[in-house]
């Protein structure tokens, strides 16, 4: 008699996202996402990013701004200077009013020559204003990017961006403006063992995707899927009976950013809730646990705050950032702290 036999295929666990910081601790804040083997990636953030190849810029879709402070937003216009002449589309969002910072950037230079290209750049803007209420903008190169109003909308639950691989959420927080925090959320994984698909006597086609698709709406278990057998024949199953039987369920990658927030209650519950169990928090740690007073006043974190609040969201990994210069001879102190506070568990 046998066992049970293992799965015929287990999706192996490679992460999809692999952010890393484009400066080091001390410098511009901006989060550089690669998506494996996708000719893509995300930022969250604009400060200087000349250290990133015109390659590697050529890969960003979209790029979420968390303030207009200039060490957030200076990178726009190297981000422009590498993508005119270049067939592209990239969406920006960031908090109101954003579209008319954007457009006055683009104003400041003179675009007389554009006939002369056959090349189309086009930038999606969407400001978020109270209420998540937002505004988006498109601005297209051979029109010398003379702004042409969209239609609004409204970022529910804060959420921005939603395609079926991934959800990009924001959470306002309170900086001396307002300022946005963001999380990427890869989308559950719904992993098909073929052996159990034969042991039930069906075969594969088009209704797998139907049943995935039930899976990530979080459909009822008594809704009726439509299944093939092997002799091609189809009748109606229940999805809670496929998903217990024929799927695996893998949770997605979670990627949390934080930055230049000030510590009130207000900003506690939203940045916990925001960064909640992400695999990664990268958050704002400007001042040492020592400089409570002095972090207040410029409206950022310090090194303790930043970890335990790493630590009530439940994060896997906080990597501190944005780092005040004046702690640059102690920057390994400086991470000690974070972790101290992320690790026990003080009130
Ligand atoms: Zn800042």
């Amino acid at each position: 008699m046998e066992g049970t036999p293992l799965p015929v295929y287990v999706r192996p666990m490679r992460p999809k996202f692999h952010p890393s910081l484009v400066n080091d601790r001390f410098g511009d804040p901006a989060l550089y996402i690669d998506f494996l083997q996708e000719r893509r990636a995300i930022l969250f953030d604009l400060g200087d990013i000349h250290t990133l190849s015109p390659r590697q810029i050529l890969r960003v879709s979209d790029v979420f701004v968390s303030h207009t402070h200039i060490d957030h937003f200076i990178g726009f216009d190297h981000l422009l200077r590498v993508l005119v002449g270049r067939d592209k589309e990239v969406r920006l969002y960031g908090p109101a009013p954003f579209i008319d910072q954007v457009e006055a950037k683009l104003a400041a230079y003179t675009w007389d020559l554009v006939e002369r290209f056959q090349t189309e750049l086009v930038f999606v803007v969407t400001e978020i204003g109270a209420g998540l209420e937002t505004d988006t903008a498109r601005f297209r190169f051979s029109r010398r990017f003379a702004r042409e109003d969209l239609e609004g909308g409204r970022a529910a639950n804060g959420v921005l961006l939603v395609e079926p691989a991934l959800t990009v959420t924001c959470a306002e927080l309170e900086h001396h403006s307002t300022c946005l925090g963001f999380a990427l959320q890869e989308s559950t994984h719904v992993n098909v063992w073929k052996n159990r698909i034969q042991e039930q006597g069906l075969t594969t086609g088009p209704w797998l995707a139907a049943l995935k698709a039930a899976i990530h709406e979080g459909l009822p278990d008594d809704t009726p899927i439509t299944v093939e057998r092997d002799d091609r024949t189809r009748e109606d199953m229940p999805l809670g009976f496929l998903r217990s039987e024929i799927v695996s369920i893998e949770p997605g990658q979670k990627i949390a950013y934080v930055t230049d927030a000030v510590f009130t209650p207000a900003n506690e519950t939203a940045i916990v809730s925001l960064a909640r169990e992400a695999d990664i928090l990268f958050i704002d740690a400007a001042f040492a646990k020592a400089n409570v007073e002095l972090a207040a006043h410029h409206g950022h974190l310090t090194t303790a705050q930043a970890g335990s609040l790493a630590r009530q969201a439940g994060v896997a990994r906080v990597e501190p950032f944005h780092f005040s210069p004046r702690y640059e001879d102690c920057e390994a102190t400086m991470i000690a702290e974070v972790n101290e506070a992320f690790e026990t568990n003080e009130a």
